[in-house]
This record gives structure tokens, sequence and C-alpha cells, in this order.
């Protein structure tokens, strides 16, 4: 099939890539002239495991192209995506001026009648307003589709091609009936789709992650409740999730849920039903306790060092919001690093991929380096902030003795307390059971 991707982001990109290796034919677009320049001459504008190499082979093979120019793009394509971003709106609901925007470009630019499918997150009713701006600007009959996206970054590319569900909401068989012809290569050994309405399809992904993050703040507020109480939440969790009912999935607690839809994602969906008269209260505390947990690191270098930090030097590892990317959007670092460097300290920061996001978002107050160990260096204390693979069995002599101070705050649980203790650290993780180390 011939498909327009509007939107050549982590979702765009992921989705162009996997439905071209699949055979398709795709032209991805983007209103960054810097970003389609970048992939033109063979770049990746992010960091996804796979995805390079996956562009590289169909680029190769004349399967995926990229343009600004949505016109020329849409052609000859049957199905035309939107993976633009939603971001959050100042009152918490979700921007969509990006979604309308293309919306009208599409009602603008398009010769011939198409099936627009929404990727993006969208709350619901957006589908009725996307149909009415393609209305309004043109005398086509052109459908709408939602098709939402649950590709986990770090893991987007084997999500999408072998994932959990395929989500269509349709409200007329052709268009249901083009999707599920698209998708039949990612179909082949397991009925993934599920068929439903529009208005359910936008209102599933919210549920979804409204799910996910609740499992999250819930296992945090019990691993602070087990730190006063001396139990560890790893037995805890342990317990609990050999429950069939609950299962061991989304069970980490940590310091806090990050990323660039989980928060906003969250928020979106209270302000819709608060709208709809009927408040999520659930999940209103989901992201009261989130907001509090992602600040966990920085209270407790204030309650082993004091209010005043000036003068004081951390090291951090971890700037991404979760392993596996370069995206910091909404990451537990940000908010940590920030309650730091407000209070006086430095902070000198290591991370596999994420270190040229963080001089382009431009923080004040931090140094990065590019090796683990040398980032130690003066530092009173280590604080752990994403699960990378390269932080769970450091050397502890090496760290220990490249710490001025003997203070670890793991915010991911990834060290053991014990071996910390023997090579003479002090460490306190998210539930562990053990109280403040004075
Ligand atoms: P992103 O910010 O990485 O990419 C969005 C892209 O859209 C950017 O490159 C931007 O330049 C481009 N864009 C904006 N306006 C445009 C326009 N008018 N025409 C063409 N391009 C335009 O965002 P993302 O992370 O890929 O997310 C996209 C959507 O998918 C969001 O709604 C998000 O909630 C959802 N989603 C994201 C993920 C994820 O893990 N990132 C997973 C599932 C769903």
């Amino acid at each position: 099939m011939k498909l327009t991707i509007v939107g050549s982001g982590y979702v765009g990109l992921v989705a162009g890539a996997c439905l071209a290796d699949a055979g398709n034919d795709v032209t991805c677009v983007d209103v960054s002239e810097e970003k389609i320049a970048l992939l033109k001459s063979g770049g990746v504008p992010i960091y996804e495991p796979g995805l390079a190499a996956l562009i590289e082979r169909n680029a190769a093979k004349r399967r995926i192209r990229f343009t600004t120019d949505l016109g020329a793009a849409m052609a000859d394509s049957e199905l035309v995506f939107i993976a633009v971003g939603t971001p959050e709106d100042e009152d918490g609901s979700a921007d969509l001026s990006h979604v309308l925007t293309v919306a009208r470009q599409i009602a603008e630019l398009a010769i011939e009648p198409k099936l627009v499918v929404t990727k993006s997150t969208v709350p619901v009713g957006t589908a009725d307003r996307i149909r009415a701006e393609l209305s309004a600007g043109s005398e086509l009959p052109h459908r709408v589709a939602s098709n939402p996206e649950f590709l986990k970054e770090g893991a987007a590319i084997a999500d999408f091609q072998k994932p959990d569900r395929i989500i269509i909401g349709c409200d007329e068989p052709a268009s249901r009936e083009q999707l599920e012809r698209l998708y039949a290569p990612f179909n082949r050994r397991e009925r993934r789709v599920v068929a439903m309405s529009v208005r359910a399809a936008e209102l599933t992904k919210y549920a979804a992650n409204a799910m996910l993050a609740t499992r999250i703040s819930f296992m945090n507020e019990l691993a602070n409740l087990c730190d006063e109480l001396g139990a560890d939440i790893a037995d805890v969790r342990y317990g609990m999730g050999s429950d069939k009912r609950i299962g061991p999935h989304f069970l980490f607690p940590g310091c806090g849920y990050g990323g660039s839809c989980f928060p906003k994602d969250v928020k979106a969906l209270t302000h819709t039903a608060r709208a709809a008269g009927r408040p999520l209260r659930v999940v209103e505390a989901v992201e009261e306790a989130n907001a509090e947990q992602r600040r966990v690191l920085a209270r407790r270098a204030v309650e082993h060092f004091g209010d005043d930090l000036s003068g004081r030097r951390f090291a951090l590892w971890g700037l991404a919001f979760k392993a596996n990317t370069d995206d910091m959007r909404e990451a537990p670092s940000r908010y940590t690093i920030a309650e730091l460097v407000r209070r006086g300290a430095t902070v000198v920061a290591h991370d596999p991929v994420a270190i040229p996001t963080a001089k382009r978002i431009g923080m004040e107050g931090v140094t990065f380096s590019e090796s683990m160990y040398e980032a130690l260096a003066g530092c009173d204390a280590l604080l752990i902030c994403t699960d990378w693979n390269d932080y769970r069995s450091p050397d502890l002599d090496r760290l220990a003795a490249g710490l001025r101070g003997d203070l670890i705050l793991d915010g991911r649980n990834l060290l053991d307390p014990e071996r910390c203790a023997e090579a003479g650290l002090r460490y306190r993780g998210i539930g562990r059971g053990q109280g403040t180390p004075v």
C-alpha cells in the first residue's frame, strides 16, 4: 500500500520504518526542514535501538522516503497517518493544534479522497474535529479512523512488529477493511486486531496509559511505606505479583514516571473526565503521587545534607526518562537536577545516549561526563535516575574510590544494598526498608 505518515518523531519514524519493512511504500513527512534533511542524508534524529538499520535497509530498497512537502507525499497515497505531537496544553488538556493543522493541510492539498488515520494520542471527539476540518476545507469524501499507537520507546521496533494488540477504531466497514489489510503481516500468528468505534479507540489509549501509571504510583507509594515500616518492597512485589490476577509486570517502584506519554496522557484524561462531569479520582491521585515521587531523590539529598546544598556536588547517572532512549521529556532527572541546583548544588551527569538531548535542552548548573566513573570525582553522593544496563553492576570499589562522599541514592533499585555496604558505601534505594541513613 502507499502510505503517508505525517510527523517523523518517535512514533512516525518507527511506524514508517516498520510499515515499509512489511513491503509498503511509505513517505514520512515533517515540518522540520532540519529533521528531514538529516533523514535524507542517512541520519536518524532520535536514538531508538534498531531504527537506523531498519530505515537504512528500506531506504536502499526505495520503500521509505522523507519530505517536507505534504501535498507531493500524499499524491498517490491511500492512507494518511497523523503522528504529530499532542503536548500538554496550559490547562492540562491535550493540545490538538498540530493535529488539526495537519487535517486542514490534508483538506487543502489532497486531490483524491483519503483515509485519514490518527496515530497520535488524542482525546475522545478528536476524530469529529478532524472530520469537521476536512469537510470545511474540501468537497472530497475523506474518511477518518483511529489507530492509537502502543509502542514503548527503547523497544519500539519489536512492539510495532509484534504488538500485543492493534486497535482499529472505525465507523465505516471500508476503513476497517483497509486497516486490517495493512496490518495483516503483523497478525499472522495470532489475531491482534481489536476493532471498535472511533470513540472507544481514542479512549482505549488513555485507559491503558492511565492504568500503567496507576501501577507505578501505587508501587511508589507502597515503597515509601515500606521505608517507614522496615519491609523490602522487592519481597512485597514478588509476593503480590505472583497472583495471576495482578501479574509481575510494571510493578517496579522508582523516582517517578516521566516521558512523553504518561504525564501528559494522565493529565489529559483527568481533564476529559472532569469536562464530562465524571472525574476519575483514582487517576487524579496517581498524578499527585507522581508529582511528589519525581522529587524523591532531591528530597533525600536534603534529608542527608540539609536544606542548603551550596558547595555540594552530586554525580547523577541517567538523564533519559528510561533506559534505551535519548528522550528526556518529563524525565525524573530533570526534576532532580532542578531541585539540587535551586538549592545551590552542582551536578555532574552521565548518560549513555542522552547527553546531546540534555545539551539541547540547556540545563543550568550541570556539567556532563562521558564516563560514568569520571562523573564521580569530587562528588558528595551518587544519584541514579535511569535503569540503564550500564548501571546495574558497577565496580563498587571503583565507585567508592571515585566519590568524595559515600552516599548512593538509587532511584531505580539497581544496586544491592549489602554489596554497597561491603564496599563502604551508604545506600538508600526506594522502599528497601532502610529508613534514612545518616
Ligand atoms: P515527537 O515530538 O517525537 O514527533 C512529532 C513530530 O511531528 C515532530 O518531528 C514535529 O516536527 C512533527 N510535526 C509537528 N507538526 C507537524 C505538521 N504540521 N506537519 C508535519 N509534521 C509536524 O512525538 P512522538 O513521541 O512521536 O509522539 C507523537 C504522538 O504519538 C503523540 O500524540 C504521542 O502522545 C503519541 N505516542 C507517543 C509514543 C512515544 O513513546 N513517543 C507512544 C505512543 C503514542
